[in-house]
């Protein structure tokens, strides 16, 4: 095992919220000495069919599918040799089977080098929104209970890590801690031990990659959920910048390791077309 840089989560202009065009993200990753870098632009047909269905509270435009994997596969020709460029895909999960049947046919079609599996939204809508933690009494919008919508999200992402199509790593738990309006954001692991327990243990049990995810104020999952991912006995782990800028590429990488190498990790996990590479820390 060698120590070399991994950044496999990452975003460009392809995505609708990309900063940054794509031959860019690649030259700045270079120019940092990344080894493996993975472009995982958004694949979100859990807006799509909620767009179909007038669930969805925002209506964005999608990643060009065709365009991205074409395009991308040439530049990972331009780069071989130089750098390991992943063409990969982030999905948004939701619970339904017309999602899903969409995400099989992706894979067949373009074959990804890697997947992150990720949940963006519940019921259609993202909870970037916000709305997902209100409800109506009495004709009013009041807060809901933080315990319920955490469990909620919880149980989601279980069913999310349980999803009938291949996928290689789960994406930023803890995304809704992002959202909520609660004075105490946090989601500590003593208090959904059985709820997160439940996720880990399925995420070793089907050999998946929890991800490290440094795009936020502090990454996600929580140190504790991490310590109790290992407790548990799993060592697959993946570091992600998330970046949708150039600026952005490697964010809080070094933060990240040290930390990681305290709970006692010693690699990183990088999938590619359904291979596992060990890269020490
Ligand atoms: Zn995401
Ligand atoms: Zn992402």
């Amino acid at each position: 095992m060698a120590t070399l840089l991994t950044d496999v989560h990452t975003h460009s202009t392809f995505s609708p919220d990309g900063v940054s065009p794509l031959e860019e993200m690649l030259k700045t990753a270079l120019e940092q000495g990344v080894a493996f870098y993975g472009v995982s632009e958004h694949v979100n047909y859990d807006m799509l069919v909620a767009e179909e269905d007038g669930r969805v509270y925002a209506t964005e435009r999608h990643t060009d599918v065709e365009d991205y994997f074409h395009t991308a596969r040439h530049l990972q020709e331009d780069y071989a040799g130089a750098m390991n460029v992943l063409v990969g895909a982030e999905f948004g999960y939701a619970d339904d089977a017309r999602v899903s049947a969409m995400y099989k046919a992706l894979i067949e079609k373009y074959r990804p080098d890697f997947i992150v599996n990720s949940i963006h939204t519940i019921d259609g809508v993202d909870y970037w929104c916000g709305s997902t933690f209100y409800k109506e009494e009495k004709g009013e919008r009041v807060e809901r209970d933080k315990a319920e919508t955490y469990k909620e999200y919880l149980a989601l992402l279980l069913r999310s890590v349980q999803a009938d199509y291949d996928y290689d790593i789960v994406g930023h738990i803890g995304y809704p801690t992002r959202y909520a309006p609660y004075a105490d954001k946090s989601m500590p692991y003593k208090e959904y031990a059985q709820e997160i327990d439940a996720v880990l243990r399925e995420i070793i049990a089907r050999g998946k990659i929890l991800e490290v995810n440094a795009s936020g104020d502090s990454p996600l999952p929580n140190r504790d959920v991490l310590e109790r991912y290992y407790a548990l006995g799993g060592r697959e782990i993946s570091y992600a910048s998330d970046a949708h800028a150039t600026t952005r590429i490697m964010k809080g990488r070094d933060k990240v390791i040290d930390m990681l190498k305290e709970i006692g990790f010693t690699y990183i996990t990088v999938p590619c077309k359904g291979e596992k590479i060990k890269v020490e820390i």
